[in-house]
């Protein structure tokens, strides 16, 4: 992150790092607020504790509560967590998290409580956020970030989606990473992967044949097997037990990324030379 290798850090440097750079937006938002309190409690928190304006925080939290597709703003901040649904609890938990300022915003799959009109504003109120951040002078700081210490790197804030399908990633992500088992196996920006991708377990999500035999017709990717032996070992490709062109050496190696046009894919079949065309 910024030249920073998180995974290098001492605790007390991480958790400085998460709480002045990082802002998480969890699955379930009940479970990450405190039920006694009071939404806009839950809400200023961070910006209070960092010793920034806590009025313009208040009155941004009612704008982006708005844009977020809440009804009543002033209301739900009134409200505890048990007196609201869950997807105005997530749009909650998204504004607590831009209202701190983070150089890195993570978001995780919403539960399936949360409705699809909140998912579609919040995307939209990112997009919008982001954007502003990246603009000189294009938001105004509530100042949570420059009282706490945190490194301003002025290039605006990063948002990190965690996507359980890849249509919808595609869709509106500028870069993708493509997990199986936990590992990365392929990546690059979504118009490559949409119109090229190479990586089998890729393509077989996006319901086209994998390379070099293009007569095999997809499987649906539905759930994970149990993971054999190497895999649990963390040896193997994780897609080998599904995989309709795997070969011998699949299952006790990872290959290593190769890359092609604007992505890199980890498959021993993929060759940095190769088409790959759809
Ligand atoms: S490395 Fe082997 S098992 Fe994994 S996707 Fe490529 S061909 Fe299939």
């Amino acid at each position: 992150m910024d030249g920073t290798d998180v995974r290098a850090l001492a605790d007390d440097d991480l958790r400085a790092y998460r709480r002045d750079q990082v802002g998480l937006i969890p699955s379930e938002p009940r479970r990450a607020m405190n039920p006694v309190q009071r939404v806009a409690e839950y809400l200023l928190e961070g910006v209070r504790a960092a010793g920034g304006d806590v009025r313009t925080a208040r009155a941004r939290a009612v704008q982006w509560l708005g844009e977020g597709g809440v009804a009543d703003p002033k209301r739900l901040m009134r409200q505890h967590p048990f007196q609201v649904f869950e997807s105005e609890l997530w749009v909650a938990t998204v504004v607590e998290a831009l209202l701190r300022e983070p150089d890195l915003l993570l978001v995780d799959v919403p539960s399936a409580e949360v409705e699809s009109g909140p998912r579609a504003a919040v995307a939209a109120l990112l997009d919008q956020v982001r954007l502003d951040s990246a603009r000189p002078g294009g938001a105004q700081s509530c100042g949570a970030r420059a009282r706490s210490g945190g490194a301003q790197s002025g290039g605006g804030v990063g948002v990190l989606r965690v996507f359980a399908d890849l249509e919808p990633a595609l869709a509106v992500c500028d870069r993708v990473v493509v997990m199986c088992g936990g590992r990365s196996v392929e990546a690059g920006n979504a118009e490559t992967l949409r119109r090229a991708a190479r990586h089998p377990y890729t393509r077989a999500l996006l319901g086209v044949p994998p390379p070099h035999d293009r007569r095999i017709e997809p499987e649906a990717v539905v759930g994970e097997p149990a993971p054999s032996a190497a895999e649990a070992a963390g040896l193997g490709c994780p897609y080998v037990a599904r995989c309709p062109i795997a070969i011998e050496r699949c299952v006790d190696e990872m290959p290593e990324p190769v890359r092609y046009g604007g992505g890199e894919a980890r498959c021993f079949r993929v060759a940095p030379e190769e088409e790959g065309s759809r």
